[in-house]
């Protein structure tokens, strides 16, 4: 079963993203960086990045890089990835020339950057395979960056559970870059302090959805409340238990989930014939990621689908195809400015300016 801690704050905030339908079109991570990150330091920042898998990631290998908390609780090392090395540098390309007729090529030659796996699969012809991974900052309920920082600089809001960075606060030491397993804060070498994904909440402040869930053209994301029984996150987390954490086994608590992809066609033998029993997508890799529930979850999903098979209704799959963004979220009133900190400095009023 998922457990999911109770928050410490009032309410906690929730995407859930259905991996089945994600088509690796990157229209949230455009959404997120022309939003947020396309300037000041922020370049090669992505706080919404979209991998494939099998592949490597973005930084780089970023889950043999430590953070997180062992069994015991206790703060695990981590390391800062390497700038060029782990994210790599952002490249322009010749838009000037290529508008007049040469070839579009990159300025410099990349060493790495988001989704450099892209379409790269595991795998042989005709078996070969692949998903997508859309990550964002899990906003966990046990944020090892938040524990990490020993100027008290990362807090959760009461009211929604995000984790931001407080700016007037931050020195840089990029501790909470370490200690995130995810590797979802970024030092921005410009200013000398952390960022990261803030959930988009002046959006969710006016009963928005972040843009990233907003502008996904698959309509895989869903966004709301846990608590609230009648959003779509809380049934596809603790009703249908389908939606399960990346990673469970890093400690954070984290509050994005994911409905695993279903491991795909049978294989073929080297005759063409489908080898029954057999699956596409290796299911010990998605148990890697989404831990040992993927198994039962991945039952569940088959048999609602036969279900459908059969004509018959499933409120799982009706819940999961969503046409519209009411159907995917539900974020309820605008909330009162006037937040109030969560961290380890403990709970203190917040003035507007200071957000
Ligand atoms: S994913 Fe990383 S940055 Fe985000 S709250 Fe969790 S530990 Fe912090
Ligand atoms: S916009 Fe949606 S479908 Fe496209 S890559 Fe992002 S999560 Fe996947």
């Amino acid at each position: 079963m998922t457990d999911v801690a109770a928050p410490p704050t009032s309410r906690q905030l929730a995407m859930v993203m259905d991996l089945n339908k994600c088509i690796g079109c990157q229209t949230c991570t455009v959404a997120c960086k022309t939003q947020w990150t396309n300037r000041n330091g922020r370049e090669y920042m992505y706080w919404n990045n979209v991998e494939s898998r099998p592949g490597t990631g973005y930084p780089r290998h970023w889950e043999e890089l430590g953070g997180g908390f062992d069994a015991q609780g206790k703060l695990r090392d981590g390391v800062v990835p390497g700038r060029g090395q782990d994210y790599g540098t952002p490249w322009d390309f010749n838009l000037e020339d290529a508008a007049l007729g040469a070839e579009l090529r990159a300025t410099q030659a990349p060493t790495h950057g988001p989704n450099w796996d892209e379409d790269a699969g595991g795998g042989e012809f005709p078996n070969s395979y692949g998903f997508y991974l859309p990550r964002i900052c899990n906003h966990c309920t046990n944020a090892a960056c938040l524990a990490a920082c020993p100027r008290g600089a990362i807090f959760k809001r009461a009211q929604d559970g995000v984790v931001l960075v407080d700016q007037q606060r931050c020195e840089g030491l990029r501790y909470c870059v370490a200690a995130c397993p995810y590797k979802k804060v970024y030092f921005n070498p410009k200013i000398s302090k952390s960022e990261k994904c803030i959930f988009c909440f002046p959006r969710v402040e006016k009963g928005l959805a972040p843009a990233c869930a907003h502008q996904c053209v698959g309509r895989i994301r869903f966004v709301g409340y846990l608590d609230d029984v009648d959003s779509q996150v809380h049934k596809l987390v603790h009703v249908w238990k389908v939606a399960l954490p990346l990673h469970a086994e890093y400690g954070t608590q984290p509050n994005v989930f994911y409905v695993p992809p279903l491991p795909g066609p049978p294989k073929f033998d080297k005759d063409g014939k489908p080898i029954e029993g057999s699956t596409r997508i290796p299911v010990e890799l998605l148990e890697q990621l989404f831990g040992p529930e993927t198994r039962r979850v991945l039952a569940t999903l088959e048999a609602e689908r036969e279900k459908k098979r059969r004509g018959k209704k499933s409120e799982l799959l009706d819940l999961l195809i969503a046409f519209s963004h009411k159907e995917m979220f539900r974020l309820g009133e605008p909330v009162a400015p006037g937040l109030v900190q969560l961290g380890r400095r403990g709970a203190k009023a917040v003035h507007e300016g200071a957000r």
